[in-house]
C-alpha cells in the first residue's frame, strides 16, 4: 500500500510537473529578458521551481464542495449515486459536457444506470469521451484515475481496471486518503445537498455551511421546520425556524451559502417585516403570489438570514455567475450580478460577502467589486474546471488589482470524492502558472509572488471562516 501510494504520488509529481514546465516556458521565455525588472536574472526553470515547490507543499482550505458522507458513498445508498461504478466518477460535471457534446438522453440514461453493466459503458461513451475530454472537467477525471488508481487514460483496455480499482479504492478512509494524503488539502467545506446543515461524521475534514437557499427562496417550511418542533403559522414563527438554525448549528457551521443566482438575479431589496407579512400568509395557504411580490418576499427573507449570518460571524457565500447544468443558462441575468454584489456590499458592511466560482466569465467586474468594497472577498470555487486557462488569468488580474487578503483560491465543488484531487491539481498547476507570468512579466519579484502562495492557498480561509477556532468547536461537537 505504500509503495503503491509512492508510486501515485511519484506519477503526480512528474505530471504536474509537466503540464507546469510546458506552461510556464510558454509565458516566460522572451518576456523574461525583455521586461523583467528583478525577474530579469533568473530563468524560467528557476522561477518555476520556486513557485512550484511553495505551492505543492503548502496545504490547500478547499473552501466549497458537495461531499455525501463517506459511509453513504462505500453503501451506495444515496439519491445522488444512480450507479456506484465508475460511471460516478463522470456524473459531476462530465454528464453535462456530455449532452452538449450531442450525447443523447437515453444513452446518457443508460450510461450512468445501475442496469448497465459498467464493462459495457465503456461502449456508450467511446463515441463522445473524445469531444469532452480536454475540458476542465473531463481533465479532472483523467487527472484522478492517474493520481487515485496509477491508471492512464480511458479506453477499451483500462475500463476494466478502473471498475476494479473504483471498487478496491472505496472503504472507509478513502475521503482522508484522497483529499489529505494525496490532495494535500487540509479542510473542506461542504455545502451538504441532503439537508440545510450535515452533521458529519469526519467534521473536521468536512466542515459544513448551514444552506440559507430554502430560508428564502420558496421558502422550503416543511424540510427547515421538521426539526424544530416549531409550527409555522405566521412570518414571525417562519423567523423562529430560521433562528433555531443559527442557535443550533452556527456555532459549527463554517458560512452559510445560497444559490438561488440559479433563478433569479442576486438583487436583493432590503424589505421590512410589515411588507411581507400577509404575502408570507399566503404562501402559507399555497397562494400563488405575483412576480413582484414574490421577489419582495425572497429579498427580505434572504437579508433576514443574513443578518442572523452575520450576528453568529459567518461569512455569506453567494453563487455567481456560470450555471452547472445545460441548456437553460440566462446569460444576460448572470451579467447584473456583479452590479447586484455591489449593492449588497453597500446595505450590509457589517457582512462579509464571499462571491463564488469568479462570476465566470464576468470576472473583471467582481475584481473591480473586490477592490472597491471592504466586505467583498471571491472564491475561486469551481472555476479552474470551468476553464483552466481564464482561471490562470484570473489571479494574475487578481493581485495586482485588489487586496490579497481576499481572494480564495480553490473549491472542488464535487459530489463525488475522486474528481476534486483533478481539480486540485488543475488550480495548484494554474497557480504556477498565474505567479510565474506575473514575475515573468515584471509585475512582482519572485519573493513577493512566493510569499503570496500560503495567503491565497490556505491562510485567507482560515482567517475568514475562523476555521482553528471552528476546528476546535468541532472536536466537541453534540451529535458526534
Ligand atoms: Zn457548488
Amino acid at each position: 500500500m505504500k509503495e503503491k501510494q509512492e508510486k501515485h504520488e511519484l506519477t503526480r509529481r512528474s505530471v504536474l510537473k509537466k503540464g507546469s514546465l510546458a506552461g510556464v516556458v510558454g509565458v516566460g521565455t522572451g518576456l523574461a529578458s525583455s521586461c523583467g525588472i528583478q525577474s530579469s536574472k533568473l530563468s524560467s526553470e528557476e522561477v518555476f521551481q520556486s513557485l512550484h515547490q511553495r505551492v505543492e507543499e503548502t496545504p490547500m482550505v478547499d473552501t466549497h464542495e458537495h461531499l455525501i458522507e463517506e459511509e453513504s458513498r462505500i453503501s451506495g445508498k444515496n439519491e445522488r449515486i444512480k450507479a456506484n461504478d465508475w460511471s460516478f466518477l463522470l456524473s459531476h460535471y462530465v454528464d453535462s459536457d456530455l449532452i452538449t457534446c450531442g450525447m443523447p438522453e437515453e444513452e446518457l440514461d443508460s450510461f450512468f444506470s445501475a442496469g448497465t453493466d459498467p464493462l459495457e459503458k465503456w461502449r456508450i461513451l467511446e463515441p463522445y469521451w473524445p469531444r469532452v475530454k480536454r475540458t476542465g472537467y473531463g481533465q479532472a477525471v483523467t487527472i484522478a484515475l492517474e493520481r487515485i488508481y496509477g491508471i492512464s487514460g480511458l479506453s477499451a483496455e483500462t475500463v476494466p481496471k478502473i471498475q476494479n480499482a473504483y471498487e478496491k479504492n472505496i472503504r472507509a478512509g478513502f475521503y482522508k486518503h484522497i483529499l489529505q494524503e494525496l490532495g494535500n488539502i487540509e479542510s473542506c467545506q461542504v455545502n451538504s445537498l441532503e439537508g440545510p446543515f450535515s452533521e458529519s461524521k469526519q467534521p473536521a475534514l468536512l466542515m459544513q455551511d448551514i444552506s440559507i437557499l430554502g430560508m428564502h427562496m420558496g421558502p422550503n417550511i416543511e424540510t427547515y421546520t421538521a426539526p424544530t418542533g416549531v409550527e409555522v403559522k405566521d412570518l414571525q414563527d417562519w423567523h423562529s425556524v430560521i433562528d433555531w438554525w443559527f442557535t443550533t448549528y452556527g456555532d459549527y457551521a463554517v458560512a452559510v451559502k445560497s444559490q438561488a443566482a440559479y433563478s433569479r438575479n442576486i438583487d436583493y431589496a432590503d424589505v421590512p417585516p410589515e411588507q411581507v407579512e400577509q404575502l408570507f400568509k399566503k404562501t402559507l395557504n399555497k397562494e400563488p403570489l405575483d412576480p413582484a411580490d414574490e421577489k419582495s418576499l425572497q429579498d427580505h427573507l434572504f437579508w433576514y438570514s443574513v443578518r442572523k449570518a452575520t450576528e453568529h460571524n459567518l461569512p455569506v457565500k453567494v453563487h455567481t455567475g456560470y450555471y452547472a447544468g445545460q441548456n437553460r443558462m440566462p446569460l444576460g441575468r448572470l451579467q447584473q450580478n456583479a452590479a447586484a454584489a455591489c449593492d449588497l456590499c453597500k446595505i450590509s458592511p457589517d457582512t462579509r460577502f464571499v462571491f463564488m466560482h469568479i462570476d465566470y466569465p464576468f470576472y473583471e467586474d467582481l475584481i473591480a467589486v473586490a477592490k472597491h468594497y471592504t466586505n467583498c472577498y471571491i472564491d475561486m470555487c469551481w472555476a479552474w474546471i470551468i476553464s483552466p486557462v481564464a482561471s490562470v488569468n484570473f489571479p494574475k488580474q487578481y493581485l495586482v488589482t485588489a487586496p490579497t487578503n481576499k481572494v480564495l483560491t480553490f473549491g472542488g465543488d464535487y459530489i463525488p470524492v475522486e474528481p476534486v484531487i483533478g481539480h486540485v491539481d488543475l488550480a495548484r498547476r494554474g497557480i504556477v502558472q498565474s505567479l510565474a507570468g506575473l514575475v515573468h512579466e515584471g509585475w512582482l519579484s519572485l519573493d513577493s509572488a512566493v510569499n503570496s502562495v500560503e495567503g491565497i492557498m490556505r491562510g485567507n480561509a482560515r482567517q475568514i471562516f475562523s476555521l482553528e477556532e471552528k476546528a476546535r468547536r468541532l472536536q466537541n461537537a453534540p451529535w458526534l
